[in-house]
């Protein structure tokens, strides 16, 4: 399967979105606001689940690969500021939603959410969790960085009721970690996964990313064997974008020292190869969890969802996000925060909302949304299925995304079946981005832009 990659990957090497929503954010606009957020939490159906995110923006040294929103520091005083605004955000979401009902998820990412200490965790905490209710089985999850985390941070977590944990490793090889400006060792990371295992965090994931400076098949493979060595329960595979006009620290790579197309191929083949060798499941994209994970049995049974924290098993949850730049998906809008610690917090302390844009879907955002989401999770789409949730027939109204779709076809990607279905292969799956992309009404205006919006799919 890998060898066919190779031979062609050159028709699929273009830019396209991850849809951890759709539409996706480049659409939005500033037309929606604080006013507009505070009339749809007020049409939240009533005790529908809620799914709550916050972005904790602090670093305390820049990683020269990344373009997330962080703000690097090492003032004291900025995260108690920090956590004195998301408390009133919190409240001010609270207030405007009738009737919440449980809280089925929590996720911290970043930044560092373990830039906090562990009394600034555990107020972060009861900052979102004291005006809801929390039910017992939820998952609730953390983002950290290995290099600032220590065993009494896991245990606040723990007591807080953290049971999943993902950690940033990217790539254990010297040269890349000093390129990256991000040094981390090896026994470090197992050491902290390990004591995460004692406290009882059920899930542990690692995080890595192909196409950094340096990277070659044999440093990869060293990293690779460490990694499954460590034996997470799941791996996500990041592409490393070079993006130098969002992420100017990037500018300090040599491209000279960026590996070529054929390298960053073959480093991500040599992934993939090596996780399903040690019998990880592709679960989608860029995510491998271990067989008895609770994401590949949502893959199996068909309810695997796709939102801002990724590949997901919360089916039809409200999703709240707090914190600078931090994204809400409710079920008929998107809203997004400003992303300036300073922006966000005079905004919540003159409306108590964030806003900064958002968007309104229309029928047919919704009904591409659905399409995007069942390639994405799934990778089918069941012609029946449609005709039942939306009506009409899916060939029928999506000729000529299915047009375009020929090609992938005939290169071994997509199968579509006599009743109008269309299945994803296990090499699509490699190349999903592509597939689902065909069905993005905006994607071919945003392609025509001079610099790319996303980035590549492989
Ligand atoms: S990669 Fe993570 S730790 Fe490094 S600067 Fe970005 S957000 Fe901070």
């Amino acid at each position: 399967m890998l060898e066919q990659l190779e031979a062609i990957l050159s028709r699929y090497e273009t830019a396209a979105p991850r849809y951890t929503s759709y539409p996706t954010a480049p659409v939005w606009g500033d037309a929606y606001g604080p006013d507009e957020y505070r009339r749809d939490l007020g049409a939240v159906e009533l005790g529908a689940p809620l799914s709550l995110y916050a972005h904790v923006p602090f670093c305390r040294s820049l990683c020269h690969f990344c373009a997330c929103n962080r703000v690097i520091t090492r003032d004291g005083a900025l995260p108690t500021r920090y956590l004195d605004v998301i408390e009133r955000e919190v409240a001010a979401v609270r207030a405007a939603i009738p009737e919440p009902g449980p809280v089925s998820q929590l996720h911290w990412g970043g930044g560092t959410p373990t830039h906090l200490d562990p009394g600034q965790l555990r107020r972060l905490f009861a900052a979102m969790t004291d005006p809801f209710t929390v039910a017992d089985d939820a998952e609730i999850s953390i983002e950290v960085d290995p290099r600032v985390t220590t065993n009494e941070q896991l245990q606040a977590l723990r007591e807080c009721g953290f049971n999943r944990i993902s950690m940033g490793v990217q790539d254990f090889e010297p040269q890349v970690q000093e390129a990256i400006h991000r040094t981390q060792s090896a026994e470090h990371t197992a050491e902290l996964v390990a004591g995460a295992r004692r406290l009882g965090f059920q899930s542990v994931s690692l995080d890595l990313i192909y196409g950094l400076p340096f990277q070659r098949e044999d440093t990869f493979e060293r990293t690779l064997k460490t990694v499954l060595d460590i034996g997470p329960d799941r791996v996500a595979l990041y592409g490393y974008a070079h993006v130098t006009w969002v992420a100017k620290q990037q500018r300090g790579f040599e491209r000279k020292d960026l590996p070529d197309a054929a390298t960053r191929l073959g480093v991500f083949t040599l992934a993939i190869r090596r996780f399903l060798e040690a019998g990880y499941v592709h679960v989608g994209m860029d995510h491998f969890a271990r067989p008895e994970d609770e994401l590949v049995r949502a893959l199996h049974e068909r309810t695997l969802r796709r939102n801002f924290m990724g590949y997901t098993t919360q089916a039809g949850v409200e999703l709240l996000g707090f914190g600078p730049s931090a994204i809400s998906e409710l079920s008929g809008s998107f809203a997004q925060s400003h992303r300036e610690l300073d922006a966000w917090e005079d905004a919540v302390s003159t409306t108590g909302l964030a806003t900064m844009r958002g968007h309104v879907l229309s029928e047919d955002d919704r009904v591409r949304r659905w399409v995007i989401s069942r390639i994405m999770c799934l990778g089918e789409l069941r012609a029946a299925e449609f005709e039942e949730v939306h009506g009409g027939v899916f060939a029928e109204r999506f000729a000529p995304e299915l047009a375009r779709l020929e090609t992938a076809e005939a290169d071994g990607l997509v199968v579509r079946t006599a009743d109008g279905s269309l299945a994803v292969t296990e090499l699509g799956r490699i190349l999903i981005r592509n597939v689902a992309s065909v069905f993005d009404a905006y994607l071919g205006e945003q392609r025509k832009l001079e610099r790319p919006l996303f980035s590549k799919t492989v």
